[in-house]
């Protein structure tokens, strides 16, 4: 028998980065969130390498960068690589000089479960009702619109609850995302499987690199190498789907040869012990099939983080399409709440932007793996990626094309203003300069791609920092939208 239901402007299904940071920046314009999430936090996750537009962006959004910046968590500057022809480590880095005062320049290595904990605290302080323990079950839906969900509380008791809108942020193992956009649609390129799991410390790569993600391509794939504290390191195997069932079938057994497998990694953790803290005393088996959906929203829902999207882990994109996707909803959604726009305009917004963003990193990740394929195309490949520029591509670089030089409306405004210069000119120049600098030959950097991928992160970045990009913003496409002063909002174009 089910309980009589309750009113909410939304209702939010699951805690993850992209439910935490969806429900709070609902919650920031006043509308009344409830947020179901079924485990009790904290839980594991995998995913702990971050981007600075999570960090500086959409965190700073939120109001949570300042915790951020006293969890301990261990600082990331860049990523070092083991990858493609070059058979020496080759790197970047998120600025072109890493220094510690520059607020942009590095993001962090961080254990999810504590992450996870603060996004969702925060989403609770800034007004969420957040209830942990509920796993949702169902949608209730009529044939105009999404209209709830039915879900089960700690006690065993099924719930319904009613709202404007539903958010699926259930994340991979999401039952309800079929209710828009039907099946997942998969991509042929990218089906890997990852086994993972924890050494009690491991030698770093020297300073001021020791944060880096290392990747470390081997015969049979590739290998993460995460440091997360001074006595924890995560560690992954990233391989074809054809050894599934060997992985499967006896996982630690398959990580420890992988690892043997690859020297560049093996030689980081020799001596070194597994750990035994829970909960990293496991070996974890996901696979990482890529997929995409053919809708992301439809009256009354949406889909937002790993329920709407997946790509391949190796450039760490997937807490940013988590957040950054939370963001645009929220954006809808408060636009929606407000009465401002109609809904379509509101979320043909959200679904452009959020395929827009999700296709640059696929774009890109196709030819990063296709140069580890075959090294023989390395070049000729990289070529042909910096060659594609489509419509939509082009109209992305006209909509962040003056942001990262764009000083020149700040010159001369005082100490503010030449902070905001040094920072959107640090940024230019570090997504400029990748091709030139020595330890930097790859000619991936050359992509027009790879630089769009930053260059949204520098926006997101700015819009944290200054409560908005350092010049107006222009739409991704004719009669599109732009986001509003505080960045939790769509609005027309300035004229
Ligand atoms: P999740 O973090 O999965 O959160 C979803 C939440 O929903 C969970 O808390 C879950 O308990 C809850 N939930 C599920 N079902 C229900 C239900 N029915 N009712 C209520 N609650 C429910 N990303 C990075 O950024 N960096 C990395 O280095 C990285 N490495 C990765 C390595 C691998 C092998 C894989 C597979 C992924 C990696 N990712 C990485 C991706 C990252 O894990 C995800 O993109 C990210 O966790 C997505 O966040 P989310 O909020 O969408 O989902």
């Amino acid at each position: 028998q089910a309980r009589p239901p309750q009113d909410f402007d939304v209702i939010v299904v699951g805690g993850g980065p992209a439910g935490s940071t969806v429900s709070a920046a609902v919650a920031l314009h006043g509308h009344r969130v409830l947020l179901l999430e079924k485990e009790t936090f904290p839980r594991y996750q995998i995913g702990e390498s971050l981007l600075p537009s999570t960090v500086h962006g959409v965190c700073r959004i939120l109001g949570v960068e300042d915790e951020m910046a006293r969890a301990g968590f261990k600082p990331k500057r860049g990523g070092t690589f083991r990858w493609g022809r070059n058979r020496d480590p080759w790197q970047f880095s998120f600025a072109l000089s890493p220094r510690l005062a520059d607020p942009t320049s590095f993001a962090y290595q961080v254990e999810r479960s504590r992450f996870d904990a603060i996004l969702l605290d925060n989403a609770r302080r800034v007004g969420v009702d957040v209830r942990e323990g509920c796993r949702v079950t169902g949608v209730l839906a009529d044939e105009e619109r999404v209209r709830g969900v039915r879900w089960t509380g700690p006690d065993g008791e099924i719930r319904e609850a009613r709202a404007r809108y539903v958010v699926d942020a259930s994340g991979n193992g999401s039952r309800i995302h079929p209710h828009v956009g039907g099946k997942r649609v998969y991509s042929d390129f990218f089906r890997n499987i990852a086994v993972f799991g924890y050494f009690a410390g491991g030698a770093r790569l020297p300073a001021p690199n020791d944060g880096n993600i290392f990747c470390a391509a081997f015969e049979e794939g590739w290998i993460w190498y995460i440091p997360l504290r001074d006595d924890l390191t995560s560690v992954g195997a990233v391989v074809s789907h054809e050894n599934a069932e060997a992985v499967q079938g006896d996982p630690a057994a398959a990580w420890r040869r992988l690892i043997d497998a690859c020297p560049e990694i093996r030689d980081l953790l020799d001596g070194v012990p597994q750990a035994t803290e829970a909960p990293y005393d496991q070996v974890r088996v996901r696979k990482d099939w890529s997929y995409w959906k053919s809708q992301l929203w439809r009256p009354g829902m949406a889909l937002v983080g790993d329920a709407a999207c997946f790509v391949d882990p190796v450039l760490s994109s997937g807490v940013h399409l988590a957040t950054y996707g939370g963001l645009l909803a929220a954006r809808s959604l408060n636009g929606c709440l407000a009465g401002t726009l109609d809904e379509d305009r509101l979320f043909a917004e959200f679904e452009a932007r959020y395929r827009h963003e999700y296709g640059l990193f696929h774009e890109f990740l196709v030819s990063f793996y296709d140069m580890h394929q075959d090294e023989r195309s390395y070049f000729w490949k990289a070529r042909k990626v910096t060659s594609i520029g489509t419509t939509e591509l082009e109209a992305f670089v006209e909509l962040v094309g003056g942001l990262a030089s764009g000083d020149a409306s700040l010159t001369g405004a005082g100490p503010a203003g030449e902070r905001l210069t040094a920072v959107a000119d640090d940024f230019e120049r570090a997504v400029r300069r990748l091709p030139e600098a020595d330890d930097l030959r790859n000619p991936l950097y050359e992509s027009q791609t790879f630089r769009q991928v930053f260059q949204e992160g520098t926006v997101l970045q700015e819009r944290g920092l200054f409560g908005g990009p350092l010049e107006d913003e222009a739409p991704l496409r004719p009669g599109g939208l732009v986001a509003s002063e505080d960045g939790l909002s769509w609005v027309e174009p300035a004229p």
